[in-house]
């Protein structure tokens, strides 16, 4: 299949948009009021390292400044609404998992919710994850046909994850979570 890598940043970047919305309407209760934000400026480096992270950030975040010092972070938090390293998104502190580490499901719907974005990089330049293409030339050895099948599944995964962490009923089966992330442990918080 032929490499369009701007409807692959485009893909990325609008799904990466529903992802950070929702992450941040969750985590919002417990960040907002949060005396230790766990933005770090060598978190935010990897966007500029990883040409197409750097692609997904200039296409929806055109006015963010990166700087050495503060990275992405700007007065009201990070300033890219997409571009973000996965990383950024798998990070949530124990308060917010303790809330639903009581209910099985939902805590494996939380861990899916984490992953979706780092899924869909996985094995895409050789067995490389997509966000180890440091150069412009490395984009045109994007595999699309990987690209987009994790990109499918962590859609769906996530849709149903955030359903079952809102409680809206569901008619699909459990496997589109495995598919991302395993299952956590019973009986043992995470
Ligand atoms: S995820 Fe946790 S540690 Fe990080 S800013 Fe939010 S509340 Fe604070
Ligand atoms: S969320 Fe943004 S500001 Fe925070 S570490 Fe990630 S890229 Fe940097």
């Amino acid at each position: 299949m032929r490499v369009d890598i701007d409807w692959l940043v485009d893909r990325y970047g609008l799904f990466e948009q529903r992802v950070r919305t929702w992450m941040e309407r969750w985590c919002r209760p417990y960040c907002s009021a949060c005396p230790h934000v766990c933005c770090r400026a060598h978190f935010c480096i990897e966007t500029r390292q990883s040409a197409f992270l750097a692609s997904v950030a200039g296409r929806f975040s055109p006015r963010s400044d990166f700087s050495h010092l503060r990275g992405w972070i700007g007065q009201g938090g990070c300033t890219l609404v997409a571009g973000r390293p996965p990383v950024c998104y798998e990070f949530v502190c124990r308060p917010i998992i303790d809330d639903v580490a009581g209910d099985f499901l939902r805590h494996h719907a939380l861990l899916v919710a984490t992953m979706v974005m780092t899924h869909v990089g996985k094995r895409v330049i050789g067995g490389r994850h997509l966000v180890e293409a440091t150069q412009t030339k490395d984009l045109n050895r994007i595999k699309a046909e990987p690209f987009l099948a994790r990109l499918d599944a962590a859609e769906a995964a996530f849709d149903l994850a955030t359903d079952l962490l809102e409680g809206r009923p569901l008619h699909e089966n459990n496997d589109l979570l495995i598919r991302i992330v395993p299952p956590p442990r019973k009986n043992k918080k995470t």
